[in-house]
């Protein structure tokens, strides 16, 4: 390791250029729903995102589909998740009554909503530094071609996936799993378009991915015998793939890059290119063994690897997975979750999915979201407190939209309350929630869980839905 350094002249001094009551930093699913939260509560809110784009994961990641969390067939995310994909729909962006979108979609839609929300939006700056005094977040350090500005508000919202603004700001975190210390691996997804040449005789257009879904088993088996020999290396188990909007794209969350740190810039360079490495070795062998890709072309590659788990920021609460187990609900739960733990394996293969049953739910108390140690900054995103387990569930987009939707919520509440979020009560934001049209029931003392007694740890299959 280079254990050198240089003097550097960085200037003390920097100019201020925007100020608004609320920041919210990160502009992905958590990002979108705090900044439209936000608002529409009243306050002024500045939108600051690295890419020039909105939707995070959802576009910059390509992941897809927006994954179940509902119960009894309801979902949990009525509220800015379910708008936003609506907004799709206008766009031709989202396939039938599914929830597999076009990423092309998803951008438009989230800056329409954003927009008529009146969120000012700042693209291609991303938040380097943060000058704290004390518990308070004073001003915001960005870099973008034009060199290094501040940003300043009186309550920010970290939706950055990585914690990056709490983390600047010396808040508490923790990394990875519990046991190894390592996070959930990366993945580049791709997209591959069939095409009808490759379809058995008779065959139409339509039945380009039901005819692929019926060979799955000769896929796993091709892809299997290919690892073995060292033709693609992958450590991942099998080919997960979904259909796209076009029947004619295939979707693959396939490639897996392990001991890999998302927020150590090196190791996220050197993860894009195994990632890419993967895809061409998969993308090689499919096409010379699997009739019906012999002509599929690339479709798109994601603009970068997707990073399912890095910090999670210390909060006043901290769920884990005994509450996930028991169904927890709490007085100023914010959000109900029912996608099951999913968590693609660290350090190789396999995938662990506990079975959730599909009428239970637990919940994400409002502690989650206030970090112990700065008290002008909510967390509106994936990295919240919770342990490994809990956050390989609650990291899917539409609870993490709605997680955003809360925290946007509650900094909004802090700026016309003039306090701290840090000092706004969660029974309060559960119930501008529900004034929203979140679907939260009433919190019932009598009985704190959804599923008492049943304390499953049934291991289960993760199949077509994994993350
Ligand atoms: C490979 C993979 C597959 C997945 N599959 C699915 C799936 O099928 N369905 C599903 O529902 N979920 C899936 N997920 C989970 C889901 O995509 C993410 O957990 C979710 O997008 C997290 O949302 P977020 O807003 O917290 O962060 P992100 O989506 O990561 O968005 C963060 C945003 O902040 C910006 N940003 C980051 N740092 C800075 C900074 N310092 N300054 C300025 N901007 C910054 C980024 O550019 C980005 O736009 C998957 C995740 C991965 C990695």
């Amino acid at each position: 390791m280079n254990e050198s350094t240089l003097q550097v002249s960085l200037p003390q001094e920097l100019p201020i250029t925007a100020e608004s009551d609320v920041i919210v930093v990160g502009g992905g699913p958590g990002g979108i729903g705090a900044a439209i939260a936000a608002a529409r509560e009243g306050a002024g809110v500045l939108l600051i995102e690295h890419y020039g784009f909105l939707g995070g994961m959802a576009t910059a990641g390509e992941v897809n589909p927006f994954m179940p969390n509902h119960v009894n067939g309801e979902s949990l995310d009525q509220g800015i998740f379910e708008e936003w994909l609506d907004r799709m729909r206008v766009y031709n962006g989202v396939r039938g009554t599914s929830r597999v979108f076009d990423p092309n979609a998803a951008r438009l839609a989230a800056e329409d909503l954003c927009i008529e929300a009146g969120v000012d939006l700042l693209y291609h700056h991303r938040a380097v530094h943060v000058e704290t005094d004390d518990r308070h977040i004073q001003g915001v350090v960005l870099h973008s071609k034009g060199g290094l500005t501040v940003a300043r508000a009186k309550q920010y919202v970290d939706s950055t996936g990585d914690g990056d603004l709490a983390a600047l700001a010396g808040c508490a975190f923790e990394y990875g799993s519990e046991d190894s210390g390592h996070a959930q691996p990366m993945t580049l997804c791709f997209k591959l378009k069939l095409d009808p040449a490759d379809l058995p005789e008779g065959g139409g257009e339509k039945d380009l991915y039901s005819t692929l879904r019926s060979d799955m088993g000769r896929v796993q088996e091709v892809y299997k015998k290919a690892q073995a020999d060292g033709r693609i290396e992958c450590l991942r188990e099998n080919v997960l793939i979904f259909r796209g909007v076009d029947a004619r794209v295939v979707h693959f969350n396939t490639t897996r890059v392990i001991h890999r740190a998302g927020i150590k810039g090196a190791e996220l360079s050197a993860a894009e290119i195994e990632g890419r490495r993967q895809l061409r070795q998969i993308v090689e062998v499919l096409r010379a063994e699997v009739p019906i890709f012999r002509n599929a072309k690339l479709h798109s590659i994601a603009p970068q690897i997707g990073v399912r788990e890095s910090r999670r920021i210390l909060g006043r609460a901290y769920v884990t997975l005994d509450d996930y187990r028991a169904g927890r609900r709490f007085a100023d739960g914010i959000e109900r979750v029912n996608y099951p733990v999913d968590i693609h394996n660290p350090d190789g293969t396999g995938t662990t999915f506990l079975d959730m049953p599909k009428n239970i739910w637990y919940e994400i108390p409002f502690g989650c979201l206030v970090p112990r140690d700065i008290d002008n900054l909510a967390i509106g995103s994936r990295c919240i407190s919770v342990d490994h387990g809990v956050h390989s569930s609650v990291r899917v987009m539409p609870p993490v939209c709605s997680l955003g939707q809360a925290a946007g919520t509650a900094v909004a509440m802090a700026v016309a309350g003039g306090v701290d979020v840090a000092a706004v009560d969660g029974l309060e934001v559960r119930r501008r929630l529900i004034r929203q049209g979140r679907n939260l029931p009433p919190f019932d003392p009598e009985n704190p869980l959804t599923n008492p007694g049943a304390q499953s740890d049934r291991i289960g299959k993760a199949g077509s839905l994994s993350a």
